[in-house]
């Protein structure tokens, strides 16, 4: 078998707006700038949850001569271009079934490409090729990569885009409780840039979220790189006592020293690496005793192959990882394929992985806290017509 061809594909649709309309935004690196700290989200009217919106995405599709199509998505339109105008020669007329080799050349082609966009596409690719592989082999990935480890995937809520006033967590954090989930994540709002009374903001969200909770709900925190580090230790600090299971990136990811710092100042356990690409790139944080859960994301890091070395480098130093959920599939037939101890939850972002998975035939949601594994060969996307109004090939 050949790859025959490399098709970036956008397809465009309409969803409602219900699905997908966040509230509030999380606090981030840019908001050291008042003129960035000053954005707001305008939370949707009811009208607006009435209505619709455009949506598009964009998938790559790896095409062989013997009729099986790759398929992943959806992408950043740079990793697409990455594939378009960087990738497809080194694919063409490729055997895809040999990862190891494929990825390897792609990770070797572009000395510039270790990390960001590039690997990100790498990523893609990879992942498509896993999905040629599934259906060559009949069955879904995670059998190929020695799974299924459990019947279904237990997950916890990231509840990216929800409202942080008292009230509304209450009722969220309840509502999720009772939707079976036994582990949420929170995403702070404020940052060194708030001052003191950031601090005690943020506080009333975790102090709300642990009285309404209870001591046998797992609940964790997101600082998506918004925060230095005494900001960090005073932060950690404060919310020893209740007990959190995890601050997430609360500094910039090339902050290694500063991660380790955090980690031993505070005393609570730190997850970080969505922003961190291949088996090296973890090392390093794992040397560092930077993290205590490892959060690397298949769609970014390298793709299936490299999640795999990832998950096997990480057993070694007897951390978990717990990927990042950019898109639910891959992740899922990793966490399918691994110890329990290495891999134990998979990530879902409520707005998010609703509006990621629009377009496609059959889609993956948590019940009862738990993710049933895909059954059909493959990575399992398949992109229903009847959600597509048009589409264009892309190229640069
Ligand atoms: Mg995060």
């Amino acid at each position: 078998m050949k790859i025959c061809d490399i098709r970036l594909v956008r397809v465009h649709g309409h969803i409602p707006r219900a699905l997908y309309a966040t509230e509030e935004r999380q606090v981030g690196a840019l908001d050291l700038f008042p003129e960035y700290r000053a954005r707001t989200v305008r939370p949707p009217s009811a009208a607006d949850l009435q209505s619709s919106d455009t949506i598009d995405a964009i998938y790559v599709h790896v095409d062989t001569d013997e009729g099986l199509t790759g398929i992943f998505g959806p992408l950043f339109e740079d990793q697409a271009y990455q594939i378009d105008r960087r990738l497809r020669p080194h694919l063409l007329g490729q055997d895809p079934i040999a990862v190891e080799h494929i990825w390897d050349v792609l990770a070797r082609h572009d000395r510039h490409g270790r990390k960001g966009y590039m690997m990100m596409a790498i990523s893609a690719v990879d992942i498509a090729l896993w999905d040629i592989r599934g259906q060559a082999a009949g069955m879904p990935i995670y059998r190929l990569l020695g799974g299924p480890t459990r019947d279904a995937v237990p997950a916890y809520v990231s509840t990216l885009g929800h409202s942080l006033e008292p009230e509304k967590v209450r009722e969220r954090a309840l509502h999720f409780c009772a939707l079976g989930y036994k582990a949420q994540k929170w995403f702070f709002r404020y940052g060194p840039g708030d001052g003191r009374e950031g601090i005690e903001r943020n506080m009333e969200l975790v102090h709300t979220l642990r009285e309404t909770v209870g001591e046998h709900i797992d609940l964790m925190f997101d600082a998506w790189l918004g925060w230095d580090v005494p900001f960090s230790i005073e932060m950690g600090r404060r919310m020893a006592p209740y007990h959190p299971r995890w601050l997430e990136e609360p500094v910039q990811p090339d902050r290694i020293e500063s991660y380790a710092r955090i980690r031993r100042e505070t005393g609570i356990p730190i997850a970080g690496g969505e922003h961190e690409y291949t088996r090296w790139g973890f090392k390093v944080l794992l040397d560092a005793d930077g993290v205590d859960v490892l959060q690397a994301d298949p769609d970014w890091t390298g793709g299936i192959s490299e999640m795999v070395k990832i998950c096997a480098l990480a057993s070694a130093y007897d951390k978990q990882v717990i990927p990042h959920g950019h898109s639910v599939l891959p992740a899922l037939h990793i966490i399918a394929s691994q110890s329990p101890a290495v891999c134990p939850l998979l990530e879902y972002l409520v707005i998010h992985n609703q509006a990621k998975q629009w377009f496609h035939q059959e889609t993956f949601m948590p019940e009862n806290g738990l993710v049933r594994l895909p059954t059909k060969p493959g990575l399992g996307i398949e992109i229903d017509p009847a959600k597509v109004e048009r589409q264009e090939e892309l190229h640069w």
